[in-house]
């Protein structure tokens, strides 16, 4: 078995936009366009695509991040949903731990909101490139240039403007294509997936030769050679400007900003071809770091025949298939039906069925590579963050930061014979989400849950009550409790080298803690049986 597509053609991206801005709507017209999905839903009739839930749908949020595959131009792009709301950050910290690159939605009204900055930062805390498609150009008071003066002010970014709006708010027909120098105009009888190039028309002209000039700049002065040409009085060609726009973007220097209307079916192809020509391949982005039992290891996702790793960044209970964990797979390749160790927690677990989620249908694989995210079923004791790797290579690959729940209530079951039930339930729960914890008062006995934000916890105690028909009450804690859930993960595991001379082997138990962000993690050894080496004492990374 090999690929499907080679590495460079894969793109992982998440679409974080502030609530209401679009995302959902944008999310849906790229399956659209991508040929998996095959209606346009209203999004405001709950019939997105991407809205699984029927919770978020009347809710009308998207707080899960289901990963969906589709497929333009030869590249296959993963889309890792992200939520708008703020009290699910979490959720967009984790999507942004798996991605390689974002596509940030805004609307050309509001320009950059409050939680887009929110998402922003935390993108720059994961060296996450990324550009802007500023959408709602159709609606009153929409305001291109404002928003990509927000964009520059406000979020600090470089933003090169590779598109001027054609016409604006009801008469928005197009967009000008400041690469290639043309018009572009969307067909409204199609649904937008007819269009076609034209020449720039006669009033605009100026206009776009002035924004043309300024990105040609922007694009060369990141490179020395390109440099040196244009100071020579040579333009980049098409493809040399999209070479340097594709590095600049790559490298955190450059914000392509794109402009459509996602609701009136315009802009959004070219969006899906600036996600190809400009985001970076799994092969371009950082390596990601782990510890081994040699120390600390860089994971690229070069070699198919490298030792597998993955991380387990979303756990979803599907109605058909069960429960699914999302993994990101970082280096080599695994078969369904072969085992993978749980590093962290030293267990093994059988994988069962490996699906791609589409936009409308799931489909079974036999094997899944580096850059893939795929979705496996039947792990029982896997939970967000955990590394899943190869059992003859243990790994644990850098932990996610998870931030500490910040508020607090009590539940209780209405009635006494829920109990248990209400137990698994919470125990379900926090397995898939990190920020979410619950603990039992010793002293009062009450059950206390606590979250990231009213809604968060409101959200989980409406699935206990759809997901595990568990129906309880909410109320204020009556004292401070313990916690009982922790992030500390352990391996224990029988080290395969021979120790110096000695011919014995070491049986050793390594504990994983996350330390505070940036500072990577501290490990310590304890000596369960035999003898360590020296050299297998890794120390503060
Ligand atoms: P999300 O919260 O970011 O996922 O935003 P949605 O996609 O749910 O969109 C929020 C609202 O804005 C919905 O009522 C959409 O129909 C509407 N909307 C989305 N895109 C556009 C657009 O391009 N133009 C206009 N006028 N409305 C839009």
């Amino acid at each position: 078995m090999s690929r499907s597509h080679p590495l460079d053609c894969y793109r992982n991206i998440g679409i974080a936009a502030h609530i209401d801005a679009g995302k959902t709507t944008t999310t849906e017209r790229i399956l659209y366009y991508t040929g998996k999905s095959y209606r346009i839903g209203e999004v405001h009739e709950g019939t997105a695509t991407m809205d699984w839930m029927e919770q978020e749908q009347e809710r009308g949020i998207t707080i899960t991040s289901a990963a969906t595959t589709c497929f333009w131009r030869e590249h296959r792009i993963n889309i890792i949903d992200t939520p708008g709301h703020v009290d699910f950050t979490i959720e967009v910290e984790r999507s942004l731990r798996v991605l390689d690159g974002a596509i940030a939605v805004f609307d050309s009204v509001a320009g950059v909101e409050p939680q887009s900055e929110t998402v922003w930062r935390q993108a720059d805390k994961y060296r996450v490139p990324r550009m802007c498609f500023v959408n709602k150009m159709d609606r009153i008071g929409a305001d291109f240039f404002r928003t990509v003066e927000m964009i520059r002010e406000r979020l600090g970014a470089n933003a090169a403007v590779l598109q001027l709006p054609l016409g604006v708010e009801a008469d928005f027909a197009g967009v000008i294509d400041l690469v290639k120098m043309k018009a572009v105009i969307w067909k409204a009888e199609t649904l937008g997936a007819e269009f076609y190039e034209t020449e720039i028309p006669e009033g605009m002209r100026a206009q776009a030769a002035e924004y043309r000039a300024r990105l040609v700049e922007q694009a060369v002065e990141l490179d020395d050679a390109a440099t040196e040409a244009f100071l020579e009085g040579r333009e980049p060609d098409e493809a040399t400007l999209r070479a340097l726009i594709r590095k600049g973007t790559i490298a955190l220097r450059l914000v392509p900003v794109l402009c459509g209307s996602a609701f009136k079916n315009k802009g959004v192809q070219p969006m899906l071809d600036a996600v190809v020509d400009y985001l970076p391949s799994p092969k371009d982005i950082e390596a990601v770091r782990g510890v081994t039992l040699d120390g600390v290891a860089d994971v690229r996702p070069t070699d198919d025949a490298a030792p597998f790793s993955a991380l387990a960044f979303k756990i979803m209970n599907d109605p058909f298939v069960g429960t699914l964990t999302f993994v990101r797979v970082y280096s080599g390749a695994l078969q369904g039906g072969s085992y993978v160790l749980n590093a962290g927690k030293g267990e093994r677990e059988r994988v069962g069925r490996m699906l791609l989620m589409h936009a409308n249908s799931r489909e079974e694989i036999k094997e899944c590579f580096a850059g893939d995210i795929v979705a496996l079923a039947a792990l029982k004791g896997t939970t967000t963050g955990d590394t899943l790797c190869d059992p003859a290579h243990p790994i644990v690959l850098e932990r996610m930061e998870f931030p500490e729940p910040v508020i607090e209530v009590a539940v209780e079951p209405k009635t006494k014979a829920d109990q248990e039930k209400m137990s698994t339930a919470l125990q379900r729960l926090a397995a898939e989400d990190p920020s979410f914890r619950v603990a039992v008062d010793p002293e009062s006995g009450q059950t206390v849950i606590k979250g990231m934000g009213e809604l968060h916890l409101e959200i989980i105690v409406d699935r206990m009550r759809r997901e595990f028909k568990v129906d309880a009450n909410v109320g204020a804690p009556q004292v401070a409790y313990r916690e009982t859930i922790t992030q500390r993960a352990e391996v224990d595991y029988t080290h395969k080298k021979q120790t110096g001379g000695s011919g014995q082997f070491a049986r050793v138990k390594l504990v994983f803690e996350p330390l505070k962000p940036g500072e990577g993690f501290r490990f310590e050894n304890k000596v369960v049986g035999g003898t360590v080496p020296k050299e297998f004492v890794p120390g503060v990374q």
